[in-house]
């Protein structure tokens, strides 16, 4: 078949295969309400990579009645536009995403039906603004309904007016109903960004997290000093010196900076499937060694930064305090004083179910691996420990049994999912198979939920598939 030369030839292809492989097609879920209100099938909450290919698998199962809603504007979900400050992915440009295996629904066929075949081959990393492009047409292709502009705020228990076990979602649109509730929100989903507290108590003018929005035109003349050496510090650090900082200087708490990438390692069918099937030992054994070793930082993120001279990297420098200077900030390290106008710490985020507004009614009694597992101590990591310790559906597990049983409705996709599943099932590495894994978990209790009414629907089946002929039906 002749490769489609246009978006609309391959929209017309991935229609066909959409259509191809849409077995088994019978509809089996049926619409239900609450004190009158619709109830979702499934509500997604968030509208990023994850959602997007957790939303795909659900439709792929005739789970249609879903929607994700997203806090962001349109065309603003996830970081790509926002505080992703790297030019490219860092995946590789090869790898399949939400497409979940369908070709014609890949980055590759999407970026050739416009730039060329050439064009893909010569490219060495996606462009970020490419991948978000792909992302929102991804979504508007396979029908996955979204609306932006919404917040997701406190979820509890509820019933429908059938008497089955659903949650009501409070929104800044007003309350939702779901039978169940994926939380795809990224690194907020059961915590947030994080940095040492000592940098948390200063001033917002003088510090920001690489995840908040930065005005790097303002630090423009200014020494800028980045805390911390995966991926993102070098790209805040780039960010500042292409908008004309004095100085940049960034520390690295270790002596040896880290420049292998285990998650390279570990893209592999039988990692990527298994681990989370493993037993606890295993599980923690690997995780806690790729989570201790943190994400090294691509070439060509080192490559931005040093081209400029003006790029200072300090190795084996931890902080430990820092405050106000004057209208500067001077922080205390192991190795002396050092001023600087502005701080960015590239300090990555922490589980912390508490802090999310989503959890209010359930944070307290969401299982963590602390509470499940103890490593033996050359593998302690109180850390890795506060990761919530997931049920085989990804859903949450409760602490004390009984007190919050409903929060087996409300499923984890994304960072959250890491040390009981292996990498975040939102990574594009990861996705092709742990966005279906999800979603046979929420499938799994919607059909668990709904089996006495099936059975019955499986009695009343009285379609005939064969006219038996009286005159040779014989006593
Ligand atoms: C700078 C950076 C670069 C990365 N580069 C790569 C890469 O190259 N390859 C790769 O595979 N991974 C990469 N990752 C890791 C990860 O895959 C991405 O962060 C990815 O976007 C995660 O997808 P997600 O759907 O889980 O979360 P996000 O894409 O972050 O989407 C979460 C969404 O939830 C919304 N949201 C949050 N809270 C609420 C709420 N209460 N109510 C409503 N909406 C809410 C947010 O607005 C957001 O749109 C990168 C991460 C970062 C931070």
């Amino acid at each position: 078949m002749p490769k489609p030369q246009t978006l609309a030839e391959l929209e017309a292809d991935i229609a066909r295969d959409l259509e191809l492989t849409a077995h088994p097609r019978a509809p089996w879920l049926l619409p239900k309400t609450c004190g009158g209100a619709p109830v979702l099938d499934v509500l997604i909450v968030g509208a990023g990579q994850g959602a997007m290919a957790v939303a795909f698998a659900l439709r792929r199962d005739q789970v249609t009645n879903i929607l994700c809603i997203d806090r962001a504007p349109h065309g603003e979900e996830g970081p790509w536009v926002t505080y992703a400050r790297m030019h490219t992915l860092r995946s590789w440009k090869n790898q399949t995403g939400p497409d979940l295996g369908l070709p014609s629904l890949t980055y590759q066929a999407w970026h050739e039906a416009q730039w060329g075949e050439a064009d893909f081959e010569a490219m060495r990393w996606i462009p970020k603004g490419h991948w978000n492009d792909y992302l929102l047409w991804f979504r508007g292709i396979t029908g996955i309904p979204v609306r932006n502009g919404v917040t997701a705020g406190a979820i509890s228990p509820c019933r429908t007016d059938d008497d089955l076990p659903c949650l009501r979602v409070e929104t800044s649109a007003g309350t939702m109903h779901a039978r169940k509730v994926v939380l795809a929100t990224g690194q907020e989903a059961v915590g947030g960004w994080w940095m040492p507290e000592f940098l948390e108590r200063l001033p917002a003018r003088l510090r920001a997290h690489a995840g908040d929005a930065i005005d790097f035109a303002a630090l423009r003349g200014k020494v800028v000093a980045v805390l911390g050496a995966g991926a993102s510090a070098f790209d805040n650090a780039a960010t500042a010196l292409e908008a004309g900082a004095a100085e940049v200087h960034l520390f690295c708490r270790r002596a040896a900076p880290m420049i292998i990438q285990p998650y390279r390692w570990l893209t592999f069918a039988g990692f990527l499937r298994h681990l989370g099937a493993m037993p606890d030992e295993w599980r923690w054994r690997f995780m806690s060694y790729i989570l201790g070793l943190r994400e090294g930082f691509p070439q060509d993120t080192y490559t931005r930064v040093l081209a400029f001279p003006n790029f200072h990297m300090h190795v084996g420098w931890p902080w430990t305090d820092a405050a106000e200077d004057g209208p500067r900030v001077t922080v205390a390290t192991e190795r002396g004083a050092f001023t600087a106008d502005y701080l960015i710490a590239g300090t990555g985020g922490r589980m912390d179910p508490a802090k999310v507004p989503m959890l209010a009614h359930c944070a307290d009694n969401i299982t963590l691996w602390a509470d499940r597992y103890t490593p033996p101590a050359e593998e302690a990591n109180e850390r890795l420990g506060r990761f919530p310790y997931l049920s085989q559906e990804g859903a949450f597990m409760e602490r004390r049994p009984g007190e919050t049983p409903w929060i087996a409705d409300l499923h984890l996709f994304g960072i959250g999912n890491t040390m009981s599943f292996g990498p975040s099932g939102s990574s594009i590495n990861a996705m092709s198979i742990a966005a279906p894994r999800l979603a046979a978990g929420v499938t799994k209790g919607l059909f668990a939920a709904d089996m006495p009414r099936l059975f019955g629907e499986l009695q009343a089946y009285a379609i005939p598939q064969v006219v038996l002929d009286p005159a040779r039906l014989e006593d």
